[in-house]
């Protein structure tokens, strides 16, 4: 029987194979690069491991879902270690607030920056969860293909004011400027702007009470690997170094994928887990459908790029936690700059990475890895030169950090590395360099996102951040099962 294919092996992609071979659907994985991961590369260098991008793994039944439905264990494949507290929120001034499950400890926490907020953080904790039941739980994994699906949601998002951003809403909660900016900044983490993006991200608050937050063993690679290892255990076909350089189209349907290096595969579906612009205007230029959906969604907000710096270190700064994030002095007007102005701001705020923590098996003995990372405009936001700003930008971030947080730190530098926009355009071919994709506003959020099943080629499926219901691995763990949802319904027809 011919193979269906998925482009691409990030989270959403893997999670798409898995669970096509599963249901006995022969599938190829054809990643472009030289090892899995997509956005969760996995960067080894002199004894130091970095995962590149997610390392705040959230909602691990959706993971062990996939094992689970292989009758798998997925205990047999990655270990995922619970990480406490979940994050360490940091000002300038000097207020620490640790961000933790334990409700007690957390009142404690809020309570340090203003009692009154207490009562609030508990009415806010409502609201998120009464969002992630509907948004998350009842929506997120199904797909949305009709506009008459949409209507179907729109009273339930008109109840959970789903018009209001993420800010908004947690300000009419909590008083404290501080406070509102530790319950705010999660939807960052997605490429949301808590300024603009709906209220309905707040659910991430509700997701991480829930259901904790937890570092693999290992790092996020070994969880990446672990679910390539699950695909290859069902019969999966992975192939590696395979750039899709063109779709073949036949009529209203595709036949064929063809690989830069001339190999042709032919196919009875494609489900693309590339950039979705990527897809529609690079892969698809001999459909005349593609062209017209690759102009449309050049016209969409696309999420915020990063700038992204990894360093290993002959040393351990004990005093961090495994997830810091280092608020710089301004909040709303860094974001505003950051989404909407031509212009690389002279402040940051930074996510530190510290997985020696967790896990010290990630550096050599009495050595450290971290990564640290910075919000920046994507390309299309601001046309900045990253060969000439991103070896600037790292000088800044090292003294800030050194400054701030690690002392001696660029004396005990033994490795470090940057990825850019640039980086971001040019590796995973993402669209003018962003990092999230397609950005979560409410008028661009389930269906008008572009859709998990393409309207018009008949075969032709997306995968991944830039699809319903959005970036993040719960996002694209999620968008991979309302896509095989839909193939599985047309493939057993
Ligand atoms: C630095 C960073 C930190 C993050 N931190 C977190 C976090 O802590 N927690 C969290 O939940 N989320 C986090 N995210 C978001 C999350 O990582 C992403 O939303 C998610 O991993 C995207 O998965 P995806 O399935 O869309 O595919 P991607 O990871 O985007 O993978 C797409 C794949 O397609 C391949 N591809 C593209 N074009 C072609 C082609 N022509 N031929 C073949 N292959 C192709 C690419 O090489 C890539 O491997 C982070 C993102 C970044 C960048």
């Amino acid at each position: 029987m011919k193979h269906t294919t998925v482009i691409g092996a990030g989270f959403g992609g893997l999670a798409l194979a898995i669970r096509l071979q599963t249901a006995g659907v022969p599938t190829r994985l054809l990643e472009q690069r030289d090892k899995p991961g997509g956005r969760a590369y996995v960067y080894q260098d002199q004894g130091f491991t970095f995962d590149a991008g997610p390392t705040v793994i959230t909602a691990p039944t959706a993971i062990e879902e996939l094992f689970t439905l292989a009758g798998k264990s997925m205990r047999d494949y990655v270990e995922l270690l619970p990480v406490t507290p979940f994050y360490r929120l940091c000002w300038e001034s000097g207020q620490i607030f640790d961000y933790d499950n334990d409700q007690g400890r957390l009142e404690a926490e809020i309570r340090k920056f203003n009692p009154r907020d207490v009562a609030g953080y508990q009415r806010f904790l409502d609201y998120s969860r009464a969002v992630f039941a509907e948004g998350y739980l009842k929506l997120g994994t199904v797909p949305f293909l009709s506009f008459r699906d949409m209507l179907r949601a729109a009273p339930q998002l008109a109840r959970l004011q789903a018009w209001r951003s993420v800010y908004n809403k947690v300000a009419s909660f909590i008083e404290d400027e501080k406070l509102r900016q530790a319950f705010s900044f999660h939807s960052l983490l997605i490429g949301g702007n808590p300024f603009a993006t709906s209220s309905i991200y707040t659910l991430i608050h509700a997701l991480e009470r829930e259901s904790g937050v937890w570092f693999p063993r290992g790092g996020t690679g070994v969880l990446v690997q672990g679910m390539l290892k699950l695909f290859q255990d069902l019969g999966g076909t992975l192939e590696l170094n395979a750039r899709v350089s063109h779709i073949e189209a036949k009529g209203e349907a595709i036949s064929a994928v063809h690989l830069q290096d001339g190999r042709v595969f032919e196919t009875r579906a494609v489900a693309s887990n590339a950039d979705v612009v990527h897809t529609y205007g690079d892969l698809l230029t001999q459909h005349p459908a593609a062209a017209a959906q690759a102009s449309k969604l050049k016209g969409k907000r696309m999420s915020n790029s990063l700038f992204v710096l990894y360093f290993g270190l002959n040393h351990h700064h004990d005093q961090l936690a495994h997830h810091t994030v280092c608020f710089g002095p301004r909040y709303r007007e860094l974001i505003d700059e950051i989404f909407n102005h031509d212009v690389l701001a002279e402040d940051f705020s930074l996510y530190l990475h510290a997985p020696c923590v967790t896990d010290p098996s990630l550096a050599p003995p009495d050595c450290s890895s971290y990564y640290v990372l910075a919000p920046v405009p994507h390309l299309g936001t601001a046309d900045l030169d990253w060969n000439i700003e991103g070896p600037r930008l790292r000088d800044r971030i090292f003294a800030y950090l050194e400054q701030h947080y690690m002392p001696g730190l660029r004396s005990q530098l033994v490795t470090h590395r940057m990825f850019t926009p640039f980086d971001f355009r040019d590796e995973l071919n993402a669209y003018q360099g962003s990092a999230f994709s397609v950005e979560p506003i409410l008028r661009q959020s389930a269906w008008f996102r572009p859709h998990n099943r393409d309207s018009q080629i008949r075969n032709l499926y997306l995968v991944g951040a830039g699809t319903h219901p959005g970036a993040g691995i719960p996002g694209v763990i999620g968008s991979a099962k309302a896509t095989a949802s839909l193939m599985l319904e047309d493939l057993h027809e």
